[in-house]
């Protein structure tokens, strides 16, 4: 992969002194959905692929950019002096939005850059190739110019980018799980603090099968950003009769006795679902740990059927992946996971059903939506690194 990398750079570039290669993974989420802004837990785990940039320093305050992912948008070329948003910066609107929050933090650039992006992770398919851009950025602005930053500030900052410079009211588990990974653990993570556990993903027999629907519905960031704002609405609605700082405060038997407080029922069921799953995941996380695949499993489905029915997130085209894995017997569970609106599902399978699982989704997904899905059988990997 830096071969290919430092390849494409001498191409563009002409030259290949001085160039230092970069990776960050992208993430999936087991369980723990739309939980990351309403102060609940989390379970993610870093993937063994993600976004690799090939780097260079300039004697002058440039930047130029260019995607082997987006070949067909050429160089972009840009200045430290012009770090702003624009439509017509396309992609590159994530790492200028990342420079521009290191700035905002004093942590000055002091030169230009000549960088060359690449990434294994398919684009907008909910295993957020957006926040391992944000991490790997950050990551390789510290490396080059010795920023005193952890890891963890890497994905605050990632987050804080995303939020106030590309508009998107994301959370902050995506960039925590790309900027703080652990091979072969997820991370137990606990928005509302940052605490964190890793914990080890043993499966014995079994795999994660991350399957694409290749399908990303309109309106994604729309729809996000207004369950956004329902939760935080229901939350002021709760906070009236019962002292809480965020949902992810809630059990399940305080959220019935209190929801009446919630008038409006869509609201209701919003907010039903940011409590139920947080606890969702606190037990899901508990059965791993004790090694109880089959009930985390069951967590993974019923987390599925919250945000379908209660969170209303998911579409035609991922119900029917999740429905035909649950008719498998060899199937622990199976979700969707991301934002939604399409993207992606995961799945935990044993091994000896893998290429049935592939067979059989892919025959029903072909007759019903005339479409391929994408299947990866993913292995959990570390944070970012120098290459
Ligand atoms: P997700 O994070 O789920 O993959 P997003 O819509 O949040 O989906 O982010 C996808 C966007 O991130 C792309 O449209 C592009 O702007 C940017 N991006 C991700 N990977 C790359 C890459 N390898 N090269 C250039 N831009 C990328
Ligand atoms: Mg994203």
């Amino acid at each position: 992969m830096k071969e290919k990398l430092l390849e494409c750079f001498k191409k563009m570039y002409g030259y290949d002194e001085g160039v230092s290669v970069y990776f960050a993974p992208g993430r999936v989420n087991l369980i723990g959905e739309h939980t990351d802004y309403n102060g609940g837990h989390v379970f993610p785990c870093a993937l063994s692929i993600g976004t690799f940039a090939a780097v260079a320093k300039r004697d002058d305050d440039r930047i130029r950019f260019f995607s082997m992912n987006f070949e067909d948008r050429g160089i972009f070329e840009t200045s430290l002096s012009d770090l702003v948003y624009s439509d017509e910066a396309g992609w590159t609107n994530y790492p200028k939005g990342v420079m521009w929050a290191f700035e905002g933090r004093g942590f000055k650039i002091p030169d230009g850059m000549d960088i060359v992006i690449y990434g294994n992770i398919p684009n907008g398919s909910g295993l957020s190739s957006s926040a391992s851009l944000e991490v790997l950025t950050g990551f390789m602005l510290r490396d080059l110019f010795g920023f005193e930053l952890t890891n963890q500030d890497l994905a605050i900052i990632g987050q804080y980018s995303e939020n106030n410079f590309n508009g998107m009211n994301c959370g902050i588990m995506d960039q925590f799980a790309s900027a703080m990974g652990k091979k072969d653990n997820a991370i137990f993570l606990d928005t509302a603090t940052l605490e964190f556990e890793y914990a080890p993903v043993v499966l014995e027999g079994m795999k994660i099968v991350v399957t694409n629907s290749k399908v990303k519905h309109s309106l994604v960031d729309s729809a996000y950003n207004d369950r956004r704002s329902s939760c935080e609405k229901a939350l002021l609605e709760l906070q009236k009769v019962i002292d809480i700082k965020t949902l992810g405060d809630l059990t399940e038997e305080e959220f019935e006795k209190n929801r009446s407080a919630i008038p409006d029922t869509d609201r209701q069921k919003k907010a039903r679902h940011a409590v139920y799953e947080n606890q969702r995941t606190v037990k899901a996380f508990n059965a791993l740990k004790a090694g109880d695949i089959e009930a985390f499993g069951k967590y993974m489905n019923e987390s599925h059927i919250s945000l379908r029915d209660d969170y209303d997130v998911s579409c035609p085209e991922i119900d029917l992946l999740v429905d035909e894995a649950w008719k498998i017997p060899e199937v622990l569970g199976s979700r969707i996971t991301g934002g939604g609106f399409g993207g992606c599902t995961v799945s935990i399978v044993k091994d000896e059903a893998i290429d049935g699982f592939k067979e059989k989704l892919s025959a029903s997904y072909k007759k019903a939506f005339d479409m391929e899905p994408e299947f990866y059988v993913v292995s959990i990997g570390d944070g970012p690194s120098k290459l």
